[in-house]
């Protein structure tokens, strides 16, 4: 199957062929025509399958079909959890629609609101928001949906993890109830069918990703190792197996600070994302890690979702997630889109339970691997997809870490819901900040920035903040 059947023109097909696609992928072989055809969709596909595509291309299609927005006007809404995701959908907008004359925004907290205020003024065709930030500008009267057509829900499932379901009701509620809605999210939980039912209406359903499946691409492989020794094997894996563009996921902030500086101290060039870094912070380490300028990328779970990064090859846990299925979305990062990748986990004796609950989840018994010189005073346990439970019984010596680990939960609060009170406190905070707040994430193939060019129209009110040695 190619593009060019699935009823896209001739611009749009231009794009994409320009990104190097030659096959729509499964998410897109079926969300395409469905869209095309003014249908509601809810589809069932996790990052790395290729949805961002899935919606974007057909919704550029029917736009450029339409009347362009008038004046505060937003023809169609696309609503992400997370900052991140955010900036990539913007990103994908900007590129797919790059030979056409529409106009888009991105919106979020954590950086100066004016910019946003001013790029939204003469009406945008496509308006990509975070729900906290949106609703700031709802309030000082800058949009009107009166003329909306489309909506998108991105990852909804992480939407009303992160706490957004009142947002997004409020949100909702101020859109016209004649238009198209478009719902994707990784699972279709109950609460996900929940807040469908409210939303979209005889909706084309599509799933490509069996729930809690891992992509046949991903080799998996598990280590046990001693906590304390964990830093070490990380820089020799990485050395030896000349790893570059690693992530490596750390279950807590300080952690993901620390290993970043063992790392460094290793000669291995590192940089941390999480929530306690500032935006501007955050987006620099992502551009540094694209760029390959720094060959490892340390992130907790809530920083690292969203971001999209071609062919990423190799995932690290380095703490096992607390949650089984943060496991599953932590190496949907790698073996995107056919392209093979490795993910390996490093499990200590207090993890073991951790690991057993993986695997009963994805159904699949991880690979165990040992380096000389780095057994683990655990072992494994020989692994049991049915039982229930997973204590370990081979411990061969006492964990005097064992209580101080079972308290430490850290959380990342860069989940921070993105609520009105939250991005108003942002936008103070960083309105100082806001002349490197939101350089745009660089995709690392492109060479140039047609992404953004004045010539396809986009608005980007962050285009000139973006440092000149990257365009
Ligand atoms: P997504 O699931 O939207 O995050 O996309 C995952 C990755 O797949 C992105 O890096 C896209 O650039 C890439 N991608 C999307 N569609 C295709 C395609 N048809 N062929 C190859 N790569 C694609």
């Amino acid at each position: 199957m190619s593009f060019a059947s699935l009823g896209l023109s001739a611009a749009i097909l231009k794009a994409v062929e320009k990104q190097g696609y030659d096959t729509p992928s499964a998410i897109q072989a079926q969300a395409i025509p469905a869209v095309l055809e003014g249908k509601d969709v809810m589809a069932a596909a996790q990052t790395g399958t290729g949805k961002t595509a899935g919606f974007t291309l057909p919704l550029l299609e029917l736009l450029s079909k339409g009347q362009r927005a008038q004046r505060g006007q937003v023809r169609a809404l696309v609503l992400t959890p997370t900052r991140e995701l955010a900036a990539q959908v913007a990103e994908s907008v900007s590129t797919y629609g790059a030979n056409l004359p529409l106009k888009s925004a991105v919106v979020f907290g954590g950086v100066s609101i004016n910019p946003q205020i001013a790029a939204l003024r003469n009406g945008v065709d496509v308006l990509v928001a975070t729900p906290g930030r949106l609703l700031d500008l709802c309030q000082q009267k800058v949009l009107s949906f009166s003329q909306l057509e489309v909506l998108i829900l991105d990852e909804a499932d992480r939407m009303l993890d992160m706490g957004f379901i009142r947002d997004i009701k409020k949100i909702l509620a101020m859109l016209p109830k004649q238009r198209q809605n478009l719902m994707f999210s990784a699972t279709f939980s109950d609460e996900i069918r929940e807040l469908a039912k409210g939303l979209v209406n005889n909706p084309v359903e599509i799933s490509v990703t069996p729930r809690n499946a891992t992509a046949n691409t991903v080799d998996q492989a598990v280590y046990a190792i001693d906590k304390s020794r964990k830093a070490k094997i990380l820089t020799k894996l990485i050395k030896e197996n000349d790893w570059h563009q690693v992530l490596v996921f750390s279950r807590t902030k300080h952690g993901a600070n620390r290993l970043a500086k063992n790392l460094e101290a290793d000669g291995i060039k590192a940089v941390a994302i999480h929530g306690n870094k500032s935006q501007s912070a955050r987006t620099k380490a992502l551009a540094d890690f694209k760029a390959g300028t720094a060959q490892v990328m340390v992130a907790t779970d809530i920083a690292a979702r969203g971001i999209d990064i071609d062919q990423l090859p190799f995932v690290v846990n380095f703490d096992l997630p607390n949650v089984p299925e943060d496991y599953v979305h932590r190496i949907g990062r790698t073996g995107r889109a056919g392209a093979s990748g490795q993910a390996v986990s490093l499990v200590s004796d207090e993890e073991v339970k951790l690991l057993h609950d993986i695997e009963r989840l994805i159904k699949r018994v991880i690979e165990r691997k040992q380096i000389a010189g780095y057994e683990a005073c655990h072992t494994l346990p020989e692994p049991n997809l049915n039982r229930a439970g997973g204590h370990n019984s081979n411990h061969k010596k006492p964990n005097p870490n064992r209580r101080k680990h079972a308290s430490q939960n850290n959380n990342d609060n860069s989940a921070r819901p993105e609520s009105r009170h939250s991005a108003r406190q942002n936008s103070r905070a960083d309105a100082s900040a806001n002349s490197t707040a939101a350089k745009k994430p660089q995709r690392r193939r492109q060479g140039n920035n047609s992404a953004n060019s004045a010539a396809s129209g986009s608005v980007n009110p962050y285009a000139n903040a973006r440092p000149k040695s990257r365009d």
